[in-house]
């Protein structure tokens, strides 16, 4: 999946967990869209190692889709960046936040083609049928778009959300295209 498409689930996956009692905060959304682009440090070109600092040292010593695809590495990880979100700011919520990105992305890459293997100490290999960069992914986004905005709208104001739906959504919808009108046309 392209990055993109990664940071929109990790907001939604967070979102949900809002649903679940998660604190609503823009700053844990921002760790779970980071840690919905953690994954991807494997690929030399992928956006977050040519954002991050570093960021191609790691795909020299490991595969794509490999190590940091995996449920360990979301925890090795998650362990690191969330020990020192911790130490800096005293709120657990950001490493749970970039944890559940984490998981995001696992999903995500998960309904694509070639799949993931989810755990270095099993052969489990669930794979999808999504290819990568296209019209199929667009679809995905617009739908999981569409739905983070539907949430995001029935979180900050339940029952005004609730009473007009049937207008909720169609400006999500229109919203949706506004976002990602762009991107959906560079899909093959
Ligand atoms: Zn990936």
């Amino acid at each position: 999946m392209m990055w993109y498409t990664h940071v929109v689930f990790g907001v939604l996956f967070y979102l949900i967990a809002v649903l679940f009692g998660a604190p609503m905060s823009l700053i844990n959304i921002g760790m779970a869209a980071l840690g919905a682009l953690m994954p991807d440090i494997d690929h030399p070109k992928s956006y977050i190692s040519t954002k991050l600092p570093g960021g191609t040292v790691m795909p020299r010593f490991v595969e794509h889709r490999g190590a940091t695809h995996t449920i360990e590495a979301a925890f090795l990880i998650t362990a690191l960046v969330g020990g020192l979100a911790y130490w800096i700011t005293d709120s657990y919520w950001l490493g749970i936040a970039f944890f559940i990105g984490y998981i995001s992305h696992l999903f995500a890459d998960t309904l694509t083609v070639s799949g993931i293997k989810w755990s270095r100490f099993s052969s489990f290999h669930p794979r999808g049928k999504i290819r990568t960069g296209t019209r199929g992914e667009g679809l995905v986004l617009i739908l999981v778009t569409f739905a983070t905005l539907v949430l995001f709208a029935y979180l900050l104001l339940p029952e005004e959300t609730s009473r007009n739906l049937g207008w909720v959504m169609l400006m999500a919808l229109i919203a949706t295209f506004a976002i990602i009108g762009k991107k959906l046309k560079r899909l093959k």
